[in-house]
């Protein structure tokens, strides 16, 4: 039995053919279930009994599942979406005025091990296969009901993307697709700790979302100190990669700072990264850390935050730090589900 959202319309269309099912059935049984929600082919009324009760026997059209759904302050939503096996990963759909932001994540567990990060705390469980990554959405859809619109969606929830490269391509095409979700590129919003090399893949897969790039630190040493998995990458190559990509693809690049108080939080350290950043047609968008339980930092007091955007901005650089609801779509990672999980005073 496979699964609708691991196919292709064209794919789906074969295996119509190769059971006698003529191939045009495809596309209105995708718009069921990329556009309407549907979950069963039981619900796809327009579909002949005939078909309800045959194709069940060849497909599933999910293989994920809600869990819970946990509305936190905000209007934003939690969904736990249960994957085959008992995994379970975070999807939040994040209200704004005119926007419906969805956060799905591309692991279960992490194995970036960010220093701030909860999620990074016990490794990597393994990679999210495509279908389980593009039903994330479609979960967040569901649960804003018949009239609900994704607008954005932002590949920032748990997990390094860019080492699920496959998995992913296959996903972001679903979801761009006029037959998937028909969410386009510009829309869409990959976020990376800096597995650059597979950039050039992206823009040669012709699957280019606007980047984040994970950055939280001025230099080299302090950036090994807070992302020490990515030590062997040299800011100078993440700004270059990044640049590259813009250029080739026409589409925004930003550049994530988590601060942390007494790391990464001075004056000077700002001045570092408008430096490097200067006249690159790029954005920063810092994140003050939120304190998190288990973890050793603090949280920079808002004087520090602004002192260090101010110099930032002074350098030409424009930056962005998110308040209320935006924090949520501008957060990164675990980052997020750290915030997530604080605001809505559960586990
Ligand atoms: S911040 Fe993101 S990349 Fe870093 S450990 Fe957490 S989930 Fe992984």
């Amino acid at each position: 039995v496979e699964v609708l959202t691991g196919l292709s319309v064209q794919e789906l269309e074969d295996r119509l053919e190769a059971l006698g099912v003529e191939r045009w059935r495809a596309k209105p049984i995708l718009h069921w279930v990329y556009r309407r929600g549907a979950s069963s082919f039981g619900e796809m009324t327009d579909l002949s009994l005939a078909l309800r009760e045959e194709l069940p026997r060849h497909f599933q059209v999910l293989r994920s599942s809600v869990a819970e759904s946990r509305p936190g302050p905000d209007g934003t939503v939690k969904h736990l979406v249960m994957l085959p096996g008992g995994d379970v990963v975070e999807t939040v759909m994040i209200p704004e005025e005119d926007r419906r932001t969805v956060c799905i994540s591309t692991q279960v567990g992490c194995p970036m091990r960010c220093v701030f990060c909860a999620s990074g705390l016990s490794g990597l469980k393994r990679n999210l296969e495509a279908p389980e990554i593009v039903e994330q959405v479609l979960h967040a859809l569901r649960g804003l009901g018949p009239e609900g619109r994704i607008s954005n969606v932002v590949v920032m929830g748990i997990g390094e993307p860019l080492l699920n490269a496959a998995n992913l391509i296959r996903a972001l095409r679903t979801l761009k697709a006029s037959w998937g979700m028909g969410i386009g590129y510009r829309r869409i919003t990959l976020s990376t700790v800096g597995v650059i090399g597979q950039l050039p893949e992206l823009v040669r897969q012709d699957v280019t979302p606007n980047l984040a790039v994970s950055l939280h630190a001025p230099d080299d040493s302090i950036r090994a100190e807070v992302v020490p998995t990515m030590k062997n990458v040299r800011i100078a190559d993440l700004v270059k990669a990044a640049v590259e990509y813009r250029q080739a693809t026409g589409k925004e690049v930003t550049f994530e700072y988590v601060i942390l108080e007494g790391i990464n939080d001075e004056k000077r350290h700002a001045l570092e990264l408008g430096k490097k950043l200067k006249g690159k047609k790029v954005k920063v968008n810092v994140i003050p850390f939120n304190r998190v339980e288990e973890l050793p930092y603090r949280a920079p007091s808002t004087e520090k935050v602004d002192r260090f955007v101010a110099a930032l901005g002074s350098c030409g650089v424009p930056v962005t730090v998110r308040k209320r609801k935006g924090d949520a779509v501008s957060a990164a990672c675990g980052q997020l589900r750290a915030r997530f999980t604080a605001k809505a005073g559960a586990g």
